[in-house]
């Protein structure tokens, strides 16, 4: 005999618990399935252990999909400030770090509680280490064989999340239930991620592994002003994890080092009013020292300021202001913060997230083609995607 629900939840992450604590409270009865140990698991990790849970700026045009509207009504009808009240309701402390971006002043696992005593309010039913082998359409609903037991709900939900961290359990798991009820799934690739670089270039850039320095890094007309870091396999730091979600293999990013420097001007002063300083101990004010020795051994600007050319000035404004890397890819889901691209939106309502074509099956959170910048919009978009489904159940 199965086991009865109005509604059955795959993935206890952030969209999961969020659809589940909702259609609970609305009472429905719920059952939310993990395979993993524990509940929240990348909210544990998230955010450096302290969860940047929202984003106070979050709107569709932090979002990349290929349906660009999507988002937009799940993110009008869950904002940052419900998901505040929430956390303000639960007395979690909390501060904006920068940017907007929203972090527990303890601990994520705080949202983790959370999540669990909200859940509990709507009685829901959670089982951990749970395996899901079949999932099966009848009359009534759907129909799961798990490693509990065969379980019977009118309504399924799939918030089992991207590919990224498969060591924390990450799988295809949601693209294959798409498939398997005929749904498109939209190209998947990993993003907010490190920039690898070819071994030539890595070899050029190595002196500076372990420098980070504010920048504006660019593809196309997309661009993120953070900081950035050289790394010993290539480039990280927020300002590339950013522009990682856009850039393809075979293209190349620009950087444009300490933005606000008036670099020209800072040399020409610098060459009138002491011409025997060396071009690399005026840089070094204002760049990492490493930096400024790895600029000025490239252009060879070894000679004094007195000894440099306007026009030698102008190059080396143009290797901090516009220096052109042809990455080589990614470091991969291994370290991705998020999966671009899902489950294809264009055949879900956004007002529920439910399949047009598959009455009573959902997908929310990461598994869909919704994916956020780095700053705390991934969560709102669990946050929003999950609610927008609990409400509708
Ligand atoms: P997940 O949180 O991934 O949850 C999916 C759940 O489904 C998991 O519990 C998993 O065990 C379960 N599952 C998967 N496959 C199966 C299966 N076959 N059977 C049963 N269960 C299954 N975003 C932010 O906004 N702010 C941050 O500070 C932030 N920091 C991050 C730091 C790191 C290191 C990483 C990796 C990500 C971070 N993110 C952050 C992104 C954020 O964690 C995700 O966008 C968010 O967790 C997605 O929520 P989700 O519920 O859709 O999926």
């Amino acid at each position: 005999m199965a086991m009865n629900y109005d509604v059955a939840i795959i993935g206890a992450g952030a969209a999961g618990m969020m659809a589940a604590l909702r259609a609970g409270q609305k009472g429905r009865r719920v059952i939310l399935l993990d395979h993993a140990k524990a509940p929240g698991e990348k909210i544990r990790i998230s955010g450096g252990g302290r969860c940047n849970f929202t984003n106070i700026h979050a709107s569709a045009k932090n979002f990349l999909s290929e349906n660009r509207h999507f988002c937009k009504s799940a993110l009008a009808r869950f904002t940052p400030s419900d998901f505040i009240a929430m956390v303000d309701r639960h007395k979690i402390a909390w501060h904006e770090k920068t940017l907007g971006q929203l972090f527990c002043d303890n601990s994520a696992k705080d949202i983790i509680r959370m999540l669990l005593d909200e859940m509990h309010a709507g009685k829901v039913d959670m089982r951990l280490g749970c395996e899901i082998s079949d999932v099966a359409r009848n009359i009534d609903g759907f129909i799961l064989r798990t490693s509990e037991g065969a379980i019977a709900a009118s309504a399924l939900v799939i918030a089992s999340g991207g590919k990224s961290i498969p060591k924390m359990g990450a799988t295809g798991f949601a693209y294959r239930i798409a498939e398997q009820f005929g749904l498109a799934v939209t190209e998947t690739r990993p993003a907010l991620v490190p920039l690898t670089l070819e071994p030539n270039l890595l070899g050029d850039v190595a002196p500076l592994s372990g420098v980070s320095v504010d920048a504006i890094v660019s593809h196309g007309k997309t661009s993120f002003r953070e900081a950035m870091l050289f790394t010993h396999r290539g480039l990280s730091g927020p300002a590339i994890l950013q522009i990682s979600s856009y850039w393809r293999e075979g293209d190349e990013i620009h950087l444009s080092l300490e933005p606000e420097l008036a670099i020209l001007d800072l040399l020409k002063s610098a060459r009138k009013d002491n011409g025997k300083q060396a071009v690399q101990t005026v840089l070094a004010q204002y760049l990492p020292k490493r930096l400024a020795q790895y600029l000025t051994e490239r252009l060879e600007m070894t000679r004094p300021l007195a000894d440099q050319s306007d026009r030698a000035f102008l190059s080396l404004e143009a290797s901090i202001r516009r220096w052109a890397i042809k990455p080589a890819g990614t470091e991969g889901y291994r370290t991705a913060e998020v999966t671009l691209g899902g489950v294809d939106t264009r055949q879900l309502d956004s007002k529920t997230m439910m399949a047009n074509s598959v009455p009573g099956l959902f997908f929310i959170g990461e598994c869909v083609d919704v994916t956020g910048w780095l700053g705390g919009y991934n969560f709102q978009w669990a946050w929003a995607s999950g609610h927008a489904c609990g409400e509708s159940l």
